[in-house]
């Protein structure tokens, strides 16, 4: 059986900055060429992108790192590194991004913005940067910054307004392909063969809705004995559900039976869910034998519970017309989908230790690096104060400037990390 793909975990990184180059303008006749090494390119982003082609999308059951192209290194003439390509990642339209670890939401693709999940590392400076009135032959330039890199779990919960329930075999796809433009054949998709449908409605001008179509819900789903319980998420934000039931008797079954163990599936998934506005439809009616007293049990079990009844044979095309005006109309009172709101925040880095850091002394300057600064740097925004405070206070616990009075630095040295230089003071 084709596993089923729309729940993954993937690791993706953003490239690092290119490094900045050291060099000096050299050329015939001229003096003193001045500083002339270029900076280093920024690395790629990793961005995530609706494809609303589904045979375009990534398999990511195969492949689960994603890692976006280095920044290339400065050179000289202030030549600048080439910056590293985005990497970009298609997904299906209702993909929700959440942070492996915690599980907390990231982004929800509910629209076909791009999003930008981890950002390329900045290139480092070249050597021109370096250059004041009194350090005119500056021999220094910077690493680029990595990029960021996080797991993340791509989950697919469709955007529907109308989801269809019920036991495989009753008509939902028959149903979707009759009223929509969807063509439930998708023995094409490579994703999986059991992916589900979507189909859009056209009611009137203007008036149209989406209803998927998953495959059907097996007994026992919810203790995660079927397919169905996997399936069951996508129909999480549906605004509401279509209860198809095969009254005909056909396969043995007793409609009043199978509608409540499809509502006892619903409730035991998710309560929510089982309180979901739904609609009943008995369907096959056109299959119903003279004797057989399904259609009246199954409506007046459903009638006393309070749901809309609704009889069709979906293969006939009885009955449909009505339904999706009913739809239509219910759909109109309720609220929209529902879209998932960020919640993730992601943690400031904090000081690592200073043994750590890679300090370089050029004349009266002290260059720093390292991985746990540069991700410090790289995460602080400067022009808010109480980040600069929070920078200033990680230095500071983290011992490196007790180190660098260690190694000799005066008041009044420059202290240089990343694109950031400062006077020091002791
Ligand atoms: P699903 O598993 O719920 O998607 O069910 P399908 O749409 O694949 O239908 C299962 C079978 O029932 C197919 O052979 C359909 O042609 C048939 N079917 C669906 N609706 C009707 C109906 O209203 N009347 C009759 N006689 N057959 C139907
Ligand atoms: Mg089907």
């Amino acid at each position: 059986m084709a596993s089923f793909v729309d729940k993954v975990r993937i690791q993706v990184k953003a490239g690092d900055g290119g490094n900045g180059a050291v060099s000096f303008h050299r050329e015939k006749y001229v003096a003193s060429g001045g500083p002339d090494g270029g900076d280093g390119g920024n690395g790629g982003n990793i961005v995530l992108r609706v494809a609303d082609n589904l045979t375009t999308l990534m398999d990511f059951r195969y492949k689960r790192k994603y890692i976006a192209p280095n920044g290339g290194n400065g050179s000289k003439s202030n030549r600048k590194g080439q910056r590293g390509e985005d990497m970009v990642l298609l997904v299906h339209l209702g993909t929700v991004v959440r942070d492996a670890e915690s599980g907390q939401v990231i982004h929800d693709l509910s629209d076909h913005k791009d999003f930008i999940l981890c950002k390329g590392g900045r290139g480092g400076w070249g050597n021109q940067h370096f250059a004041t009135p009194t350090r005119q032959v500056p021999r220094c330039a910077k690493a680029g910054l990595p990029g960021e890199a996080m797991e993340v779990e791509l989950e697919l919960k469709l955007l529907a307004d109308v989801g269809l329930v019920g036991f495989p075999n009753v008509g939902k796809s028959t149903l979707l392909s009759v009223v929509s433009n969807a063509h439930p054949k998708i023995a094409n998709y490579h994703f999986t063969t059991l992916f589900p449908n979507l189909g859009v409605i056209y009611v009137d001008e203007g008036v149209s809705f989406v209803m998927a179509d998953i495959p059907g819900i097996i007994e026992g789903a919810a203790d995660g004995l079927g397919l169905g319980h996997d399936f069951l998420r996508h129909i999480d934000r549906c605004r509401l559900l279509v209860h198809l039931v095969d009254v005909s008797g056909s396969e043995d079954r007793d409609p009043v039976e199978d509608f409540d163990a499809i509502c006892a599936e619903l409730a035991q998934y998710n309560s929510q869910l089982a309180e979901r506005p739904m609609l009943v439809c008995a369907n096959k009616v056109d299959l119903l034998p003279p004797d057989s007293d399904n259609l009246e049990r199954l409506r007046a079990h459903v009638i006393a519970k309070g749901y809309e009844f609704f009889e069709l044979s979906a293969a006939a095309h009885q009955g449909t017309r009505e339904l999706v005006q009913s739809i239509a109309a219910r759909l109109a009172t309720l609220p929209p989908v529902r879209v998932y709101e960020a919640e993730y925040v992601k943690p400031l880095p904090v000081a690592g230790d200073a043994e750590a850091v890679h300090v370089e002394h050029i004349d009266d300057t002290w260059i720093l690096s390292g991985p746990w600064l540069d991700r410090l740097v790289a995460n602080i925004n400067f022009d808010d104060y109480e980040s600069r405070m929070y920078f200033d206070r990680q230095l500071r616990e983290s011992g490196v400037f007790e180190r660098l009075e260690a190694m000799g630095i005066r008041d009044g040295d420059s202290v240089s990390i990343d694109d950031l230089e400062f006077e020091y003071e002791s």
